[in-house]
Parts: structure tokens; sequence; C-alpha cells
């Protein structure tokens, strides 16, 4: 897969933090800008797996607009079919909550954290308004499975809420690893 992509690839343009490989500019630009956003929020990046910059690549087959490839807790690249600002954001900010996430973690909150911090970023708010149309309020999003991924992104209403007021997002991100109830009754 990797050979295929470096086949492909005739041009790799370099910023401080990504390799991009395809000759655009405006992408290397929103990558820094994302990145640097979310580092001024006092949050820290999971690393590259490999090298020592994040490869991101624009791949017109790709099935998704935008995903981040996960490894053993860092980032194996990121690819594009399309792109705008806010989706730019959106997988830069799985990069940054990849370093705070935990194993256990519930499913929901992979897509709804991501989701908050491009939205409350770039100030595009996509869900807020479904998450209250649809009663999410009413749903609890902890019994939600794989099968309602698209709900998942519709919980980043309650969370760029939290995000808005937090100086330090660190805090909030690493709120969401789940810990053990303790067993105060025993
Ligand atoms: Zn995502």
């Amino acid at each position: 897969m990797v050979a295929l992509f470096a086949a492909v690839a005739t041009y790799a343009l370099e910023s401080e933090h990504f390799v991009i490989y395809s000759d655009d500019s405006k992408l290397a630009e929103y990558l820094e800008e994302a990145y640097s956003f979310y580092v001024d929020k006092g949050l820290k990046p999971a690393p590259p797996c490999q090298e020592s910059k994040y490869p991101v690549y624009v791949d017109a087959s790709s099935p998704y607009a935008g995903s981040t490839e996960i490894g053993n807790r860092c980032i194996i690249r990121i690819v594009f079919r399309e792109y705008t600002r806010r989706l730019v954001y959106h997988e830069v900010a799985h990069v940054f909550f990849e370093y705070y996430k935990h194993y256990m973690q519930d499913l929901w909150v992979d897509e709804a954290v991501p989701e908050a911090m491009a939205s409350v970023a770039t100030g595009a708010y996509d869900f807020p308004k479904k998450y209250f149309q649809e009663r999410l309020h009413g749903v609890n999003p902890f019994a939600l499975g794989s099968d309602r991924l698209h709900d998942w992104y519709k919980y980043s209403a309650p969370v760029a809420w939290y995000l808005e007021r937090a100086g330090n997002w660190a805090d909030v991100l690493t709120a969401f690893r789940r810990v053990k109830a303790p067993r105060r009754f025993t």
C-alpha cells in the first residue's frame, strides 16, 4: 500500500510537521494552521509512526472525504479525497486526540471529540442543529455501537460547549478516558 502511494506520488511538499504528497500549498497551510491552533490550546499530538513528519495523501479514489489512519498510539497517515479547511481541522484533531485517548474509551467519543475540536476552531458548527432536532440530548451516547457512527458526530455539540469554555483543552480531552467507578461500599 505504501509502495503504491509512493509510486503515484510525483511531488511531495514538506511543511514543518507534514509531508504532503500533492502539490497543494493550500492544504499545507491548513494543516499547519490547525496544528498550531491545537498546540495553542495546550494539546500534544500523537507522533507519526514512521519518520519525523506526518504523511498526508490526496487520493481521489479514497472512500472517505478525509481519514486519519491510526497505528499503535501513533499516526500512520492522513488521506483526503477532497478537503475543506474544516475537514483538515477535523483530521488534525484526530492526531491530537489520539494522544489523550484510552483504549477502553467509548465509541462515540472517537468522532464527537475531533468534530467538536474542529467546530470550535473554525467556528463552523454542522451538528448542534441535528443534535437538538433529533433530540439526542435525551439519548445516552454510551450505548451507541459502531452501527450508529453517524450519530457519533452529532454528540460533538455538547463536547463543543465544554471546549468553548475551557482555556486548556487537555483537561477536557483527558476527561473522556473511561475510568473504573470506585467501589465505595465494599
Ligand atoms: Zn473523524
